[in-house]
C-alpha cells in the first residue's frame, strides 16, 4: 500500500537525519516487480538537470560566428549519438538501433535548425537561448497533448536538448552512457531511447518511479534481462546517488544500505537461483511432459527479433506471441510492408521449423501511436487500441497482413489479432485477411495457404461470447494481462492501483475457464500468453484448466518446464477444479503455493506474494 503523505514526510526526515549522523539504516522500499532477477551495486540516479541558459545580445558582426557555433554544436551532438550507436549496435537488436536513429533525426531536425538560425539573425540573440526557447515550445505542446507516445518523445527530445546545450556551453551532463562502472540506474521515467542505451551499457538493474508490471518498459526490461523494479512513486526521493543497494526484481523491492545479514541472504538466494538454473539446463532439450505423459507446448513471448535465439536456447518450442507493435516503437513510426517483411522473415527463419505466432499491432493503450492521428483520449485503454485501430486504418492493416503472409513461406507462421471485444471485429478482420490472400495470389506472390488465424481472448466480452468466435477462428490465446485489467477495472500501467491487479483473481480465472472450455468444445487449440503463463505458481493450474500451450517470457521457461515435468495431469485437473471453486485471490495463492511446495523442494523463487 502507498504511504500516507505525513508518513513520507517522517521517513524523509528520518533519512536526512541519519545521513547527517553518518548512519544509514537498511531501508526496504516496496515497488512493483518489473523484470526478474537480483542485482547488487551502487545507485546511479539519472538526472536531467536543467542547464541554466542566459539571454545575450550578439553584436551584428558576430552573428555569422554564432550560427557557425550553433551548427558545430549540432554536428558534435550528432557525432556523439553516432558514437553511442556504434558502441551498442553489436550488443542490441537492429530494431532498438532505430531508437538511436530517431534521436539523430531529432537533433538534425531541419525545421528547428532553420528557425533557430532565422531568430539568431532577426533578434540578434545567442544560440543557446534561442535553441532552448524553441525546443521548449515543442516540448510544451507535446506535454500538453496528454498522450503516452508523445510523453515518451518528450523525454527523448529533452535528452537531445541537453546534449546540444551542453555542447554549446561546454558543460558535461551525465547520461546513462557515461556510467563508468556497473550500477543500478534509477530514473523517474525512462524513454525508449534510454532503454536502448541501457542494453549496451553498464546497467545492472533499473528502478523507475512510475509504471506498472505490464507497462512496455517492464516488457522491454524483461526482453533485455535487466532486473527491474517499477512504481516506487512517492518513495523515489529516498534514493541517493552512490548508495549501496540490492534490487530484487523477483519480489519487486529494493533494499537501501543493506546490512551484512541481508547481503548474505541475497547472495545465498543468487547462488541458489544460479544452481537451480544449471540444474534445470539439463531439461532444455526435453519436452514439457507431465509425469503421466500429457504434453504442453512451451512457447516464448518476444518483443524484439533478436530474442528468438535466446528463446530457443531456453528450450522454447516456438514463439507463442511476437508483440509486433514494438516495431512501431523501434522504427519511430509505422514501418512499411517491406520493413515488416524483413523483420518477420528473419524471425520466422530463425525459429523454423518451430512455429511463430505474430500478433498484429497492439497500438494504443500505453503503447505509442502518432501518425494514426490518435485523438486525445481520457481512457486510452478503453479507447482506440489494437484491432480497433487496425480496422479503422485498413491500408496499414493490409500491409501488415501481407508482410506476415509473405514471411510464411520461410517456416510456420500464425496470425493473431489483439483486444477483440466483439465477434464483428473478428469477421471484419477475417474478410480483410481473405482479401489480402486473394491480392497476393493475383500478384503471384507466394505464401502459405494454411496460415492459421487466431484471436486473443483478453476482454471479458470475448471470453463470455467465446463459442461463436471459436467457430470462425483457428485458435485462442488468452491474454491474462488485459483480461485482468478489463475484468477488475484496474489500469495495468498505474502503480497506484497495482495492488488490485491480480491475475489469480477468481473472476479472471472463471473467464479464462469459459474461454478454454469453449475452445475445447470447438476443437481448436488454446494457449495462455499473459504474464500469468510465466508465473510458476500458476503453471499447474493453467495445465489443469486445459491450456494446450503456455507462452511466457524466455527467462521463466526453464522453471515452468520443470514444474510441468513434475506434475501429474490428473492431479492438475483436480487442482484446477478446486481452485475454480475458491472465492478469494489469497485462498487461491495459498492453495497453489502449498501444492507446489508439496511437489518441488527448495524452490529458488518466492511463492507467496
Ligand atoms: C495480455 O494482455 O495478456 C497480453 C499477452 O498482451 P499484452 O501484454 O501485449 O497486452
Ligand atoms: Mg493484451
Amino acid at each position: 500500500m502507498r504511504l500516507k503523505p505525513y508518513q513520507n514526510f517522517l521517513k524523509r526526515d528520518l533519512v536526512n537525519n541519519n545521513l547527517e549522523n553518518n548512519f544509514s539504516p537498511e531501508l526496504i522500499i516496496k515497488g512493483i516487480a518489473g523484470a526478474p532477477g537480483i542485482a547488487e551495486g551502487e545507485l546511479f540516479i539519472l538526472r536531467r538537470d536543467r542547464i541554466p541558459v542566459k539571454r545575450e545580445i550578439i553584436p551584428t558582426e558576430e552573428i555569422d560566428n554564432e550560427i557557425k557555433r550553433f551548427r558545430e554544436a549540432i554536428s558534435e551532438s550528432v557525432a556523439e549519438i553516432k558514437r553511442i550507436k556504434r558502441n551498442i549496435t553489436e550488443r542490441i537488436d537492429d530494431e532498438a538501433v532505430g531508437i538511436i536513429d530517431a534521436q539523430i533525426m531529432a537533433v538534425n531536425d531541419e525545421e528547428i535548425i532553420r528557425s533557430v538560425e532565422a531568430e539568431i539573425r532577426k533578434e540578434r540573440l545567442n544560440a543557446e537561448y534561442v535553441y532552448d526557447k524553441l525546443v521548449r515550445e515543442v516540448i510544451d505542446s507535446l506535454e500538453n497533448s496528454d498522450n503516452d507516445y508523445f510523453r515518451q518523445r518528450v523525454y527523448d527530445i529533452k535528452g537531445v536538448r541537453s546534449r546540444v546545450l551542453s555542447n554549446l556551453m561546454g558543460i558535461k551532463q551525465k547520461s546513462i552512457f557515461e556510467i563508468t562502472k556497473p550500477s543500478i540506474v534509477a530514473s523517474r521515467l525512462l524513454s525508449a531511447g534510454e532503454v536502448a542505451q541501457i542494453a549496451g551499457g553498464n546497467v545492472l538493474g533499473l528502478i523507475t518511479a512510475v509504471g506498472g508490471a505490464t507497462s512496455h518498459i517492464a516488457l522491454l526490461a524483461k526482453s533485455l534481462n535487466i532486473p527491474t523494479v517499477l512504481g516506487i512513486d512517492d518513495k523515489y526521493h529516498l534514493l541517493k546517488n552512490g548508495a549501496d543497494i540490492i534490487l530484487d526484481g523477483n519480489e519487486g523491492k529494493i533494499i537501501l544500505h543493506p546490512t551484512e545479514e541481508t547481503r548474505k541472504e541475497y547472495s545465498n538466494r543468487r547462488l541458489k537461483l544460479s544452481k537451480e538454473k544449471e540444474r534445470l539446463a539439463i531439461n532444455i532439450e526435453e519436452p514439457a511432459l507431465t509425469t503421466d505423459g500429457h504434453r504442453i507446448n512451451l512457447l516464448a513471448n518476444i518483443e524484439l527479433s533478436s530474442e528468438v535465439k535466446k528463446a530457443m536456447d531456453e528450450g522454447a518450442e516456438g514463439v507463442g506471441l511476437y508483440r509486433s507493435e514494438f516495431l512501431y516503437f523501434t522504427f519511430g513510426g509505422m514501418p512499411s510492408e517491406e520493413q515488416q517483411f524483413k523483420v518477420y522473415s528473419n524471425i520466422v527463419k530463425s525459429a523454423a521449423p518451430k512455429p511463430v505466432t505474430i500478433r498484429t499491432f497492439d497500438l494504443g493503450g500505453d503503447k505509442f501511436a502518432d501518425e494514426t492521428n490518435k485523438p486525445y483520449e481520457q481512457n486510452p485503454f478503453l479507447g482506440w487500441r489494437a484491432i480497433r485501430i487496425s480496422l479503422a486504418l485498413p491500408n496499414y492493416f493490409k500491409a501488415q497482413l501481407k508482410a506476415i503472409l509473405r514471411s510464411s513461406v520461410f517456416g510456420n507462421v500464425s496470425i493473431m489479432i489483439p483486444m477483440v471485444s466483439d465477434i464483428c471485429e473478428v469477421k471484419q478482420a477475417l474478410d480483410i485477411f481473405e482479401e489480402v490472400k486473394e491480392e497476393l495470389s493475383r500478384e503471384r506472390i507466394p505464401f502459405d495457404e494454411d496460415t492459421k488465424f487466431g484471436v486473443m481472448i483478453e476482454v471479458p466480452s470475448a471470453a463470455l461470447n467465446a463459442d461463436p468466435i471459436a467457430e470462425i477462428v483457428d485458435f485462442f490465446s488468452i491474454g491474462t494481462n488485459d483480461l485482468t485489467q478489463y475484468t477488475l477495472a484496474v489500469d495495468r500501467g498505474n502503480e497506484v492501483v497495482n495492488y488490485l491487479f491480480k491475475s489469480l483473481h477468481p473472476a479472471v480465472l472463471r473467464l479464462a475457464d469459459i474461454a478454454i472450455k469453449s475452445a475445447k468444445r470447438h476443437s481448436i487449440p488454446v494457449s495462455v500468453c499473459g504474464e500469468l503463463a510465466g508465473d510458476p505458481l500458476a503453471t499447474a493450474l493453467l495445465v489443469g484448466m486445459g491450456a494446450d500451450s503456455l507462452s511466457a517470457p524466455c527467462s521463466s521457461l526453464p522453471f515452468i518446464k520443470n514444474i510441468i515435468r513434475n506434475i501429474n495431469y490428473e492431479d492438475a485437473f483436480k487442482l484446477a477444479d478446486k481452485v475454480l471453486s475458491l472465492s478469494t485471490t489469497a485462498e487461491i495463492k495459498n492453495f497453489l503455493a502449498d501444492y507446489l511446495s508439496g511437489i518441488l523442494e527448495g524452490l529458488s523463487y518466492p511463492l507467496k506474494r
